[in-house]
């Protein structure tokens, strides 16, 4: 079976052709500046990249080209577009309403729309990426896989946030987490790794890349995360700035004569590792600078790694007890001095990293000591796989 997985932005749209028979991928691309000037179609296929330049001025003629892509005679994969029995979507926001992955039909479409509120930049996207699928692809069931969904998972109390109850029954404010497509494809790898039943587990896994959340599974099923109801609390990220006290943000609106949306640009756009080293908003450029001498790259480093340790620490007591940490994304996967910072100071939990062996950078592998009690695993994390299975799981 083969299947396509398509995430779509605003502007932007990523693909895999993945067969399922020994998960491999067979193309995979980017679709970039779709209703801009410049827009540019890069495709690949074993080691081969081609580019595509030509107008694309909305997201069904980008689907089509992808389409084109994969039967192309010279550097497609594809003879017959029924090979492909499925399209799995990513879709950032499924609210209440979804709380695992789901086949697309008229009461998905109308219920994805209604969550659209909840994400009003990402959904909208993906929505009309899975309306330009069924036109082009109308024999193809589509799946929706939320980032959202794993996370549905969590108790009352990880969910509420202590404000007056009516917000949440008016507006939906609590906590929906993000990223839960990454954090179950890991904390399932982990358990691979770990040779034990997920059923068994208390894992914390640290996704930590551009955008950042560190979630508690245990048995399996998220039970706390640190994203909210909006992708900026928790440890710091890029540009985002993680938890704050929330008396300061009408202090500074006041104080700076902010408007809401110039107050969230601040909030989402110009903070984090951006907004405290004043370099880059890139880990790999701070390391750099802190390397160097520059004190506030150093100094945004250590928040990264103090907030990621407090949270490692919350969890496990949320969860009374530990088996294992994961890193992931970008960051968790790659950086070796980061995780290094963020597990210094967890010994006392039984977490204690073997220096040589940490010196790995996107490989599964497990860096804790030998013999402590608390593993600490680097597992790449692998969204479109994920995606691809549960699409499979789905309409197989
Ligand atoms: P992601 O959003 O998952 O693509 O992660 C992007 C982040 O990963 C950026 O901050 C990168 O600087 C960081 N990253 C990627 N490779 C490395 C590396 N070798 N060392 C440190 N950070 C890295």
């Amino acid at each position: 079976m083969k299947v396509l997985v398509i995430n779509c932005g605003s502007s932007s749209l990523k693909y895999q052709l993945i067969d399922m028979e020994g998960e491999q991928v067979l193309a995979k691309g980017l679709v970039e500046r779709i209703g801009i000037a410049g827009s540019l179609l890069t495709h690949r296929t074993n080691g081969q990249k081609t580019e595509i330049q030509q107008a694309i001025p909305d997201h069904k003629v980008a689907i089509q080209l992808v389409i084109d892509a994969l039967l192309s005679p010279q550097y497609g994969v594809l003879k017959n577009l029924s090979e492909i029995s499925a399209v799995g979507h990513r879709v950032v926001h499924g609210g209440e309403k979804f709380a695992r992955s789901v086949v697309v039909d008229a009461a998905v479409m109308a219920a994805l729309r209604e969550c659209s509120e909840l994400a009003p930049l990402h959904n909208p996207a993906n929505i009309i990426g899975i309306e330009a699928c069924r036109a082009l692809l109308p024999d193809a069931p589509q799946v929706a896989v939320f980032d959202t969904a794993f996370h549905q998972t969590m108790p009352r109390e990880a969910y509420m946030y202590g404000l007056p109850y009516e917000y949440y029954q008016k507006y939906g404010l609590r906590r929906y987490g993000f990223h839960g497509t990454s954090h179950k494809y890991v904390s399932r790898r982990a358990a691979k790794l770990l040779g034990r039943p997920l059923s068994e587990l208390k894992l914390v896994t640290c996704h930590l890349g551009n955008g950042s959340s560190i979630t508690a599974v245990q048995g399996g099923v998220s039970v706390d995360t640190s994203l909210g109801f909006g992708t900026i609390s928790g440890t710091i990220m890029g540009t985002r700035c993680g938890d704050v006290d929330p008396a300061i943000i009408p202090f500074l609106m006041e104080k700076e004569n902010l408007t809401p949306a110039a107050m969230n640009d601040v909030l989402y756009k110009k903070s984090g590792l951006l907004g405290l080293s004043g370099v880059s908003s890139d880990a790999r450029d701070i390391e750099a600078a802190a390397a160097e001498g520059n004190e506030r790259a150093e100094l945004a480093l250590s928040v990264l790694a103090y907030l990621t340790r407090k949270y490692i620490g919350a969890y496990a007591a949320a969860m009374g007890g530990l088996d294992a940490i994961v890193f992931t994304a970008g960051i968790g996967e790659n950086s070796i001095t980061i995780r290094e910072r963020v597990c210094a100071g967890l010994e006392f939990l039984g977490a204690k990293l073997d220096r040589e062996k940490n010196k790995v950078r996107g490989q599964e592998v497990d860096v804790a000591v030998a013999g402590a009690k608390v593993r600490i695993l680097v597992v790449p994390t692998n969204e479109e796989l994920m995606i691809a299975q549960e699409t499979a799981e789905l309409v197989g």
